[in-house]
């Protein structure tokens, strides 16, 4: 039984070794405000421009940039307001509803990404968050709509970033095993954290 036991050891081993360099470049979010220009060219909106970001008072966006850092704090990942010149992720973040990038989306549809399963650094996607007006709500949406960049799927907990309605609740990325809601990505069941901190790496994790 140890004889068996031992090749399995030294693979995990093996691949835990190997897994290292994947996280040795920092991953950026950047968090692009909508000025009314033209779409990305990865977009997954048929149509159109994202219409502007209109901050209903001063400082929103610094407010939003705090929130959506607090939601990604134990993570090896940089949110920044400052187009990087390195691969990234980008939310376009628009006031509007998301009519104007494709009609059949009503008030319910407050956010859109490519959902990418395997998670395999193909950075450079664009999500889009729709009717960003309140901060806390909006930062939720940001942080849900980028992990779907990453591979993360909807799950059934009211408490999960990854909970598709809107609670009212303060949700973080929950680190326990959630059923999936309509999985694309083949699993019944996801742990959000866990998930995350496989795809961008644990904050602080290469300091010691
Ligand atoms: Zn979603």
């Amino acid at each position: 039984m140890t004889r068996a036991f031992l090749p399995a050891l030294l693979a995990l081993w093996a691949s835990v070794a190997q897994g290292e360099p994947a996280h040795a470049a920092k991953h950026v979010l950047y968090l692009e405000f909508a000025r009314g220009g033209a779409r990305a060219a990865d977009s997954v909106c048929r149509a159109g421009e994202a219409p502007p970001f209109r901050c209903g008072r001063a400082g929103c966006e610094r407010a939003l940039l705090a929130e959506v850092k607090r939601l990604y704090a134990d993570f090896d990942v940089d949110v920044v307001l400052t187009p990087p010149a390195g691969p990234h992720l980008t939310v376009v973040i628009s006031s509007a509803g998301g009519e104007w990038c494709n009609p059949d989306y009503g008030p319910r549809v407050r956010g859109m990404a490519p959902l990418n399963c395997a998670g395999d650094a193909r950075w450079g996607s664009t999500a889009y968050v729709f009717a960003c007006r309140d901060v806390q709500a909006c930062a939720v949406r940001i942080a849900q709509e980028s992990a779907h960049l990453v591979g993360l799927e909807h799950t059934a907990d009211p408490e999960d970033v990854m909970y598709p309605l809107e609670t009212g609740h303060k949700p973080r990325f929950q680190s326990h095993e959630m059923a999936t809601l309509n999985p694309r990505c083949g699993k019944a069941s996801q742990d959000s954290h866990a998930l995350l901190s496989e795809r961008l790496g644990v904050r602080g994790a290469h300091t010691r």
